[in-house]
């Protein structure tokens, strides 16, 4: 019954089912509390006080909540959008060009299914999120992967010019990034925008610029990101509330268009149809109403910060090569053997649970998650002085102390 497609896909995923099984087992044989699952990209958050308010009322008081609607999404949830948008931007971004969706998965899809024609290329930038592979494929387009620098994760624009060709479509660009927690400088995407400018003059394409934002509010040090709408005309905003407030279960999520983008009415079009033939038909509802009221609220970053500068220094003290993240909630240390996927198999021998770089599209390093909670992060220390010592990576100040 299941296609070969569905097969393959499912058989290019299955390390990622194995991790989650390998879990399960940790979990009956040592108990949760001793099992370091930094497996998920899941916040253990609840949502900020506000929200959760804002749901009670919505639930309880709105009048026709629960019906269809356009399947744009309400249109004074997309006007308030908007205008949130156009603050950010300095420029105005009307409410016709925001479409509600089912988080950002269902938004990329969305974007991806009203551009692709068979076997056109959308460009990503490895490491990468898994399930981008999956999306392009859903809509029949062909997945190419750009290398970044191993040490910078910044863009290879060597590489990038000459994978351009002219079925490329579209490029997908993720800042604050899965899995690495960099964020694109304004000289990263001005040298972007250069070479993608020349290289659609020379091809004669449009290519767009697809930009995944859905960890935008989870910044370090005060750290600003440049808005991608200054840099790229052709662009397109994907953006969700999954982690900024710890909405992931509730798929609300918006794609926002920029006011410059070439046929731009065509192109609302085409999204707002994809919306409905997907069968998302609308975002939901109620949380379309909640995220309304709650544009300026977000989690409270002291605490992602605290586990992030606890557990940086701690890996790099053990001997760990990983760039500090600037946003979101993942590190991504290279691993000290070229075989990542043996390496994450080796920490499960320590209860941690850790993704290999492998599913990422870039071996040699694991992605930690820290959405688990702070006093498990500093029990799961000792674990990861059990793993270094193992491969060697401890500094020899350090070696005397027994663990
Ligand atoms: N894009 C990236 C880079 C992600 O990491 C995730 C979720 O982890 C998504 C998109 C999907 O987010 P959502 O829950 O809003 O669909």
């Amino acid at each position: 019954m299941v296609s070969q497609k569905l097969q393959n896909n499912l058989n290019n995923s299955s390390w990622i089912r194995a991790m989650f099984e390998e879990g399960e087992k940790l979990v009956n044989q040592f108990g949760e509390e001793n099992v370091f699952d930094y497996s998920l990209g899941n916040p253990d958050y609840e949502p900020p006080y506000q929200v959760l308010e804002s749901l009670k009322k919505h639930a309880t008081n709105g009048k026709n909540i629960h019906q269809y609607m356009n399947n744009a999404g309400y249109i004074d949830v997309r006007k308030q959008v908007a205008n949130k948008i156009s603050k950010e931007f300095k420029n105005n971004v009307p409410n016709k060009n925001i479409v509600m969706t089912c988080g950002a998965a269902g938004g990329l899809n969305v974007v991806l299914k009203t551009i692709l024609n068979d076997s056109d290329e959308v460009i990503v930038f490895s490491p990468y999120f898994a399930e981008y592979k999956f999306y392009i494929d859903n809509h029949n387009g062909k997945f190419v992967s750009v290398s970044t620098d191993s040490n910078t994760f910044e863009p290879d624009l060597k590489e990038l010019s000459k994978k351009i060709t002219s079925r490329s479509k579209a490029i997908i660009i993720n800042s604050p990034n899965n899995p690495t927690g960099i964020v694109y400088s304004e000289e990263i995407l001005k040298n972007l925008s250069k070479v993608i400018s020349k290289k659609e003059l020379e091809l004669g394409i449009k290519i767009l610029v697809i930009s995944d934002e859905p960890y935008t509010k989870l910044l370090y040090d005060n750290i600003k990101i440049p808005h991608i709408f200054s840099y790229f005309n052709n662009s397109v905003i994907i953006n969700s509330y999954s982690k900024s407030m710890a909405l992931a279960g509730e798929r609300i999520g918006y794609i926002a268009v920029h006011p410059k983008l070439e046929n731009l009415e065509l192109f609302m079009s085409g999204l707002i149809f994809a919306n409905r033939i997907l069968g998302f038909v609308n975002a939901p509802s109620l949380f379309q109403k909640v995220i309304a009221d709650s544009l300026d609220i977000s989690i409270d970053m002291k605490e992602y910060q605290k586990r992030r500068d606890f557990l940086y220094n701690n890996l790099i003290e053990l001997g760990f090569n990983c760039i500090k993240p600037q946003g979101a909630f993942y590190l991504f240390p290279k691993t000290p053997i070229d075989d990542d996927i043996s390496f994450a198999k080796h920490a499960t021998k320590y209860n941690l649970l850790l993704v290999p770089g492998t599913g990422f599209g870039c071996p040699g390093y694991v992605r930690i998650a820290f959405c688990i909670n702070f006093s498990k992060i500093k029990k799961s220390i000792h674990s990861f002085r059990k793993l270094a010592f193992d491969f060697d990576m401890v500094p020899s100040n350090l070696r005397q102390s027994s663990y």
